[in-house]
């Protein structure tokens, strides 16, 4: 009955961009996690002011909301628990300013993110946080997510751009945080607090990215192992040395097959591992630093060959990007963890992988952004199949611990949402789930922005 009226209400405030269609709810139901829910409404507001009045409007009637982007989400944030109402931001999708005199771009939550890449490579002006779904994913869920991608061994993730936001509070007002300039200390760094708080404190609604002038040249580089140790190493041996490669970027045997069965990109099939790597500046310095890195990659046994042209490049990276799809290919039913290990723990937390998936019977691909120490691991299975989805979803755990015992993290991009909730005491102390329970209690004291998340129930 309520949900009645707030779509009536709603109506009013942003005629025509109200629906409560069966098929349109089905549509916002779930995000690249395998949870699902069933929205009592979509809402698409296409400015602050409209989503201020119908964040008011919710607030007041205490109706649960779910900002959304393009639901490209692995732990299921966008989706909504309870019939929350989802508050979609793609219709504000507008690139405001690109003031190339002061390095900054200032967007809408809606811009995908290689849009605004795109039109800074026009100025010679560049964005770094490039997660693999760039294509489809929004600024503003890289923003709640602090999204990272291959490039952030060497340029850092989405909260090192964020100078300022603009944000709705669950009770409708407009929060500022932060601006055009790339310092601030005058209290404290709100802005920060909202960059990875995946849409439980606020709808960011205007963001001021901090942007880079684009380096003169690049290589790329693809090694490929017969052993997996000996990528490993060489992720090691590279990240202590004097290079600082732009990406350097892993994939393991199960991961190459499923890529070729997919789409056949040239991959090499006999390879246990291989690594992409990319180094990036100035042309008098990049071949310098890719022989170098060559170097190191063959000591280690690796087979090494440069990306000779724009194309070739395209390719590689085409593939790297296409590991996430192409893993279905495997089993209908993809676990996806993306947990962080110190760099050089990744043999060992490998190893430790390896073990899980021979004791539970279970094929266990690995891929990511190993320059961080951030893997992908992806537990292959069928959700039909009770016995076997029961031996992957307890295989989750053990992971964790395993992460967790190498000083790792279970989540270095993707974040909590529901889906790594109940995990989450396992990583963080009572003091600081009371802490952020706290914060989040400032922010929204009604618990109506996006209920159900992060917090273990
Ligand atoms: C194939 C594939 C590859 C991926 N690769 C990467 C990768 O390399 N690196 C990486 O970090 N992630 C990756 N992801 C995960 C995902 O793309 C990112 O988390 C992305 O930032 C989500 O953006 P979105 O617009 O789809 O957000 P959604 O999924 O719609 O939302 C994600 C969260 O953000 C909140 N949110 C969205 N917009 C707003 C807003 N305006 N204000 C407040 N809260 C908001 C939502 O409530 C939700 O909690 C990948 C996903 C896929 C499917």
């Amino acid at each position: 009955m309520a949900f009645k009226f707030f779509k009536k209400k709603t109506e009013n405030i942003i005629p025509g961009r109200v629906s409560t269609g069966k098929e349109e709810l089905f549509c916002y139901g779930f995000d690249a996690s395998s949870a699902e829910g069933a929205p009592s409404a979509v809402v698409r507001p296409v400015s602050t002011e409209e989503v201020s009045e119908v964040a008011a409007f919710a607030f007041n009637t205490d109706t649960p909301i779910v900002p959304r982007g393009a639901g490209t989400g692995m732990t299921g944030g966008a989706v909504p628990l309870k019939g929350a109402v989802i508050l979609s931001l793609e219709g504000m999708n507008r690139i405001i300013d690109i003031d190339a005199k002061n390095m900054v771009a200032i967007v809408e939550p809606g811009v995908i993110n290689s849009h605004l890449q795109e039109r800074l490579e026009d100025v010679d002006l560049f964005y770094p946080p490039d997660p693999a779904s760039m294509k489809f994913c929004t600024l503003g869920g890289n923003v709640a997510e602090n999204a990272g991608g291959p490039r952030a061994i060497k340029y850092g993730v989405t909260k090192d751009y964020v100078l300022g936001l603009e944000t709705v509070l669950p009770d409708g007002r407009v929060l500022m945080t932060g601006g055009r300039t790339f310092k601030g200390v005058v209290g404290y760094d709100l802005t920060r607090l909202l960059v990875g708080s995946e849409g439980t404190l606020g709808i960011i609604t205007k963001i001021f990215l901090k942007v880079l002038p684009m380096p003169e040249a690049t290589v790329t580089l693809l090694c490929t192992y017969s052993h997996i140790e000996d990528a490993a190493q060489t992720v090691s041996k590279i990240t202590s040395s004097s290079i600082i490669p732009r990406t350097l970027e892993f994939m393991d045997h199960e991961s190459i097959m499923a890529v070729e069965n997919y789409k056949s990109f040239g991959l090499p099939v006999n390879a246990e591992a291989l690594l992409l790597i990319e180094v990036d500046g100035q042309h008098s310095a990049v071949s310098e630093e890719a022989e170098k890195i060559a170097s190191i990659c063959t000591s280690f046994n690796g087979n090494v060959s440069i990306a000779e042209d724009m194309f070739s490049k395209q390719r590689i990276w085409e593939a790297r990007r296409a590991v996430s799809p192409a893993l279905y290919h495997i089993r209908p039913t993809k676990i996806n963890e993306d947990i962080v290990v110190p760099r050089g723990r990744i043999p060992e937390m490998l190893r430790a992988i390896r073990e899980i998936a021979e004791k539970n019977k279970l094929i266990i691909a690995n891929f990511g952004h190993a320059g961080d120490g951030n893997i992908h691991v992806n537990i292959m299975t069928d959700k039909n199949d009770v016995e076997e989805y029961g031996r992957a979803k307890d295989s989750v755990k053990d992971i964790f611990e395993a992460t967790l015992k190498l000083n790792g993290t279970i989540s270095g991009e993707h974040g909590v949402g529901l889906s790594k909730k109940q995990f989450v005491g396992m990583e963080l102390s009572d003091v600081s789930i009371e802490i952020m329970k706290k914060i989040k209690n400032v922010f929204d004291p009604k618990g109506i922005l996006n209920p159900g998340k992060i917090f273990p129930d």
